[in-house]
């Protein structure tokens, strides 16, 4: 697959054991819904994705919409939790793009509420049923 943005090949990085194809160049992030759900069953591992640090080196436009990886259909963007201001770009049949930098915001996000929301995670899979 190749970046939306950029047009070149996606590289699968490993991230709190789940794989994430991410672009070398702006960062972004694309995940299938089962890498999604799988990742938000993992929880407190999926807070530190470790193996996600790609040395940036060109940004993207990040205004433009991101066409799906696997359909080509425009993507929806939205906020992917109704309490945090993080916009996405999602598939409602293959996944979610995230854009360099949304996927730690999120990440931080769930790392500052999951304690006093145990329910937040159960939250996000339902989206996506
Ligand atoms: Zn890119
Ligand atoms: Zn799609």
């Amino acid at each position: 697959m190749n970046c939306p943005r950029c047009n070149v090949p996606l590289k699968t990085v490993e991230a709190g054991g789940i794989q994430v194809d991410m672009c070398p160049q702006c960062e972004g992030s694309w995940y299938d819904l089962a890498e999604l759900n799988r990742m938000f069953a993992l929880q407190d591992r999926a807070l530190q994705p470790s193996g996600l640090a790609v040395p940036r080196t060109r940004a993207a436009d990040l205004d433009q919409p991101v066409a799906c990886l696997k359909c080509s259909q425009e993507m929806e963007r939205g906020r992917y939790l109704s309490d945090c201001d993080v916009l996405v770009d999602r598939c409602p049949e293959h996944g979610i793009w995230l854009d360099g930098g949304e996927l730690k915001a999120l990440l931080d996000h769930m790392a500052g509420t999951v304690h006093e929301k145990p329910g937040l995670l159960q939250a996000l899979r339902r989206l996506f049923e």
